[in-house]
């Protein structure tokens, strides 16, 4: 897969599989614009840093990454949060935070990253759901789940609804994967992480949790010309591991 000459937006930049999805990109010879609360020390083409609960910002994002590189070809809304426990345990400011980071700012940047690439002959938005949402319901995280099937439910209907001006819209719909957002709920509820990821890893019929380049290679291949008939698609990765 070459991505030279393509211009990539990456939100969540910072976070386990944002740093790979970038680290990939540029390998494959893409220019690549980082966003994310913090993205000092990242190598990229660009850095535009911002809170995506800040609506001016995450409108403004597609157009300030377009003006940074000169195009803007891919969109990967990656960045998310995750609220635990059933909806009886969630505050107001669990609702506002999943609904905003996971639900409002990919519309917001679909909404205005869409029009740009359309306008410059097409492009790619690749969307992070998960199994939980995205494929059946996940238990005792009814928030986060609740999010990511409206974001898997956007993703078919943009996957739709832009096709014909060559905007392809899919999404990746993981199952755990070994990252900062797994390893802190295992901490907060006095877990060992190393541990608690060995014993779900046992638990996958593959034999192991996802690393997050398994999930950065199928974002690759969802925003390249690999997968250039593919529109409004969910694509589970769980290493055989279904969503009860
Ligand atoms: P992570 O916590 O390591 O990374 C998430 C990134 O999003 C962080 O860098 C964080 O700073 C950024 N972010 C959060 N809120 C933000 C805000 N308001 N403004 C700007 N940036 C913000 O998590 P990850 O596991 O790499 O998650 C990446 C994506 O994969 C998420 O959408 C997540 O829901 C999804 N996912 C993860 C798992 C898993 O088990 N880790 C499973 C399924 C889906």
């Amino acid at each position: 897969m070459s991505f030279s000459g393509k211009n990539v937006l990456v939100t969540g930049a910072a976070g386990g599989v944002g740093t790979v999805v970038v680290e990939r990109f540029r390998a494959q010879g893409a220019r690549v614009v980082v966003a994310d609360r913090d993205v000092s020390g990242i190598e990229a083409e660009a850095h535009l840093p911002g809170d995506l609960l800040d609506q001016a910002y995450t409108d403004g994002l597609a157009t300030a990454a377009r003006d940074a590189l000169g195009g803007l070809d891919i969109l990967v809304n990656n960045a998310g949060v995750i609220t635990r426990g059933p909806v009886t345990d969630a505050s107001d400011a669990d609702w506002s935070l999943s609904m905003g980071v996971n639900v409002e700012a990919p519309f917001r940047l679909c909404r205005a990253a869409i029009p740009l690439m359309a306008a410059d002959g097409g492009g790619a938005v690749v969307n992070v759901s998960s199994c939980w949402g995205g494929k059946a319901p996940g238990p005792n995280h009814a928030l986060y789940t609740m999010t990511k099937a409206a974001l898997a439910s956007l993703t078919q209907c943009m996957g739709m609804d832009h096709a014909p001006q060559g905007v392809r819209v899919n999404a990746v719909c993981p199952n755990e994967v070994n990252t900062p957002m797994l390893r802190s709920g295992f901490a907060q509820r006095g877990f060992d992480p190393d541990t608690a990821v060995a014993e779900l890893g046992a638990t996958v019929p593959l034999g192991r949790i996802a690393e997050p380049g398994d999930i950065a290679d199928v974002v690759l291949f969802l925003a390249s010309d690999s997968a250039r008939y593919m529109c409004g698609a969910l694509v589970e990765v769980n290493g055989g591991k279904a969503v009860a």
